[in-house]
């Protein structure tokens, strides 16, 4: 049994003040989540507030961002180590706009999945085409390049502590989800390659759907055999709308 995750990726949203009350407005519907383990993700300063207010709770903090490398000299970067001595358990890795805005490629993409297992983190390998790829039917070529970068890196045993995230780029912030068939198709596609590396690893996998999932609409794409979860970014600034998912992924 693969235990669903639904986690907020905050992105560069919030005030102190803000974080604080949106984690306290969770933490009083977290009862209501039966199965589903619950992980929020705020930016990097709020890491300390936020991971003091969950203290004690069953949710769990993760960052948005790694650096690959060691503690030094890198300006403006943040080291794994420095995310586990502020309590998290998750880091985002290879976020679309991470990819596409600041140009992270799928071997730095890899090497920060690397650095963050090697430090004890959960990294979420997020993975995902472009409209125009799916649109040209590269769906599948473009995911399976994204997953075979970091297969390379770390082997399939390495991927296997991790998560993974389906992410369609045309669908995140736009208001478009892929329909629950499209995810499963994709998620489907992702857990039969990880099989022919290791079936015991395509197994547990947990591979999350993300892109404009909300309250209203994950029902009927947590359903889905493959779909273990969401990776959530608007609507985890929500506490109503990010508990409806959670309630709604068990
Ligand atoms: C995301 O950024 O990971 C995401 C899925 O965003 P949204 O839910 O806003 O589409």
């Amino acid at each position: 049994m693969r235990q669903p995750l639904v986690a907020g990726n905050w992105k560069m949203n919030g005030s102190l003040e803000g974080a604080a009350a949106l984690v306290e407005a969770i933490k009083g519907g977290l009862d209501e989540v039966r199965e589903a383990e619950m992980a929020v993700c705020p930016p990097f300063v709020y890491l300390d507030s936020v991971g003091k207010l969950i203290a004690g709770t069953s949710m769990a903090l993760g960052a948005q961002n790694v650096a690959k490398e060691d503690p030094g000299a890198y300006t403006g970067e943040i080291a794994a180590p420095m995310l586990t001595d502020f309590g998290c358990k998750y880091v985002i890795v290879g976020h679309s706009e991470r990819r596409n805005i600041y140009g992270e490629t799928d071997s730095l993409v890899a090497e920060k999945f690397a650095r963050a297992r090697q430090e004890g983190l959960i990294p979420i390998l997020c993975v995902g085409e472009l409209l125009e790829e799916r649109e040209a039917g590269k769906t599948e070529e473009v995911v399976a390049r994204q997953l075979d970068a970091v297969i390379e890196q770390v082997g399939i045993a390495g991927l296997g502590d991790g998560v993974l995230a389906y992410e369609p780029v045309w669908a995140i912030g736009t208001g478009k989800t892929a329909t629950p068939d499209q995810a499963q198709a994709v998620h489907a596609f992702i857990r039969q390659r990880l099989a022919s590396h290791d079936e015991g690893v395509a197994q547990a996998m947990r591979v999350l759907y993300g892109g404009s999932v909300k309250g209203a609409n994950a029902e009927a794409l947590l359903a889905m055999a493959d779909i273990d979860g969401g990776l959530i970014g608007g609507a985890s600034l929500d506490a109503g709308e990010f508990l409806a998912i959670g309630r709604a992924a068990g």
